[in-house]
């Protein structure tokens, strides 16, 4: 009976291995990022997740724009049209300072 059980623990102990060293197929995809993370248990594991969007950036100094989710399109759809840019002229195309510019121009030019 005893072997039985060091049997079962045998199994267990190569069912966690495998885990570790071959993914399952959907898992084996580069498109997915992999991802360290430490357990409650203290074990590390792979999470894998899909990657990160890029940072939307301002149309003229390429700064990364504030206020504007990062995300997938479908995530990002789902959110109320407050919450996608903010709410400015040439917000989420253009940060603050380069918007600012951009409206004296304008307004200068209509002088001139
Ligand atoms: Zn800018």
């Amino acid at each position: 009976m005893t072997h039985t059980k060091y049997a079962s623990q045998q199994v267990t102990f190569t069912c966690v291995t495998k885990a570790i060293l071959m993914p399952r197929p959907s898992q084996r995809s580069r498109s997915l990022r992999r991802v360290k993370r430490k357990t409650p248990g203290g074990r590390s594991v792979i999470h894998y997740e899909r990657r990160r969007h890029s940072v939307a950036k301002c149309s003229v100094c390429k700064k990364p724009l504030s206020g504007v989710p990062r995300g997938r399109d479908s995530e990002i759809a789902k959110l109320p049209k407050t919450k996608k840019r903010p709410e400015r002229p040439f917000g989420g195309n253009l940060c603050s300072s380069c918007m600012r510019r951009e409206m004296k121009r304008r307004l200068f030019e209509s002088f001139s």
